[in-house]
């Protein structure tokens, strides 16, 4: 072996991809198979869609593949055989934290979603891992616990969220770990601008609101993303969980963050700077570019997104949000401010009005009444430990399944 590949051995990255199935796990395996010099895949993971998992542990070889379903464990383990592949399946809730923190793991990509993906994300935080976080529920539901575990364990936490990953990147750079920072003021930041696209609703009066389907809030203008996150981005829930996944990963508060609409989804946000600065980073509407970014941090490596063509955008609008016509943004904000399980309670509410939604069982405008209700009727506490947060969540699951079914 030559030194040169002695070396590229040595900084070859394991790679654990935790929600492999789905929109985030596509493109970053994308990304992963350009770079077989730079990552090798340690574990694919799925809920259920074991054969798409199969298809990708064929092609990328991971060491692992976990099903947390027993029957399509099974299933995918008979099949990985019958094609000669030589991956382990794995089965259960357990086998994600165990793939998250194995010793061998360098880098894992949270990319679950929602509040399934918090425990195996904990796990690789608190195994110290470089975790690329896709998952914006996990950090929602227990910001403090989370943030408290990265600066423990020595994690280093970087945004997948395209507009937190423009943040990071508008951001003055410190050499350690940017996001372990003294809060933005002193690095001279005045406030950050989240940028929203206003989903595929965005143009509809609030009666027209009343009519509309899980097919129209899924068909999003701009991003090819999972159900679950195109409906939040129909409602706008989506920007009011980045409103508070911005103040833990920024270490700010709510009202040092302004909510832009910009409907082209080139900006994906910008920080404003006491001189009068505003940075912004742009691009073309793909995931593979906050990746890539996160996977070479703080190198730049090839995504595979085409260049961004200026001439052909020609413009850029920006215009204020609505909470009147989208009052889950407002819902969002208040969790924020309140702080504590608050967001906790919004988080889990929301995950079940949504799911409703998309079986038909509840209205698109009755998903904010169902999370507003959740929230006036529960208590709020600061949670000391997981235990705390799960039961929170638990309730507001409770609570927002019989309101749903009461109706
Ligand atoms: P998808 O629905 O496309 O994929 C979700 C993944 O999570 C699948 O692999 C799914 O497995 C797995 N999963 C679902 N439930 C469970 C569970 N209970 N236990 C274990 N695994 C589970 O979602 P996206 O890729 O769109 O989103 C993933 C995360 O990234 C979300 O938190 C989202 O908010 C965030 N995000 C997504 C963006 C996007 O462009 N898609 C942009 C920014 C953030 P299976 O397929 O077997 O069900
Ligand atoms: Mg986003």
């Amino acid at each position: 072996m030559t030194t040169d590949q002695v070396r590229n051995q040595a900084s070859v990255q394991q790679v654990t991809l935790l929600g492999a199935s789905g929109s985030i796990g596509a493109s970053t395996l994308d990304v992963l198979a350009r770079h077989p010099d730079r990552y090798r895949l340690y574990a694919l993971t799925a809920h259920r869609q074991w054969r798409k998992l199969g298809e990708s542990c064929l092609r990328h070889r991971p060491r692992y593949a976990v099903v947390v379903e027993a029957a399509g464990a099974e299933a995918l383990s008979a099949w990985l055989k019958t094609h000669g592949s030589d991956t382990r399946v794995l089965c259960g809730e357990d086998a994600l934290s165990e793939v998250a923190s194995a010793p061998e793991v360098d880098t894992v990509m949270a990319a679950i979603v929602g509040a399934a993906g918090l425990v195996p994300t904990l796990a690789a935080v608190e195994a110290g891992k470089k975790v690329l976080l896709a998952n914006k529920e996990a950090l929602v539901m227990a910001g403090g616990l989370f943030t408290r575990a990265v600066a423990q364990h020595g994690a280093t936490l970087l945004p997948i969220d395209s507009e937190h990953n423009a943040i990071f990147q508008c951001l003055p750079r410190h050499p350690d770990d940017c996001l372990a920072g003294e809060g933005l003021r002193q690095s001279g930041v005045r406030r950050i601008l989240l940028t929203a696209s206003g989903g595929p609703f965005r143009a509809l009066s609030a009666r027209e609101l009343l009519d509309v389907t899980p097919e129209q809030a899924c068909a999003h203008p701009n991003w090819s993303m999972g159900q679950k996150i195109s409906v939040d981005s129909a409602t706008l829930m989506n920007k009011g969980l980045e409103l508070i996944e911005a103040c833990w990963l920024f270490h700010t508060r709510p009202d040092q963050i302004e909510i832009v609409v910009h409907p082209q989804s080139v900006i994906h946000s910008m920080v404003e700077y006491v001189d009068g600065s505003v940075l912004a980073q742009m691009g073309n509407p793909d995931m593979r570019t906050p990746i890539a970014h996160a996977l070479a941090w703080p190198d730049r490596i090839e995504s595979g997104v085409a260049s961004l063509d200026v001439i052909a955008t020609a413009r850029l609008d920006f215009e204020a949000p609505d909470t009147a016509r989208f009052p889950c943004l407002k819902l969002a904000a208040e969790a924020a401010r309140q702080g504590g399980t608050a967001p906790t309670l919004l988080n889990a509410a929301n995950e079940i009005a949504v799911a409703a939604f998309l079986e038909r069982r509840l209205g698109f405008t009755e998903i904010p009444v169902v999370i507003g209700t959740v929230m006036e009727r529960l208590s709020t506490t600061e949670p000391h430990d997981l235990e705390m947060v799960q039961t929170a969540d638990r309730q507001a699951r409770e609570l927002a399944r019989h309101l749903i079914d009461a109706r």
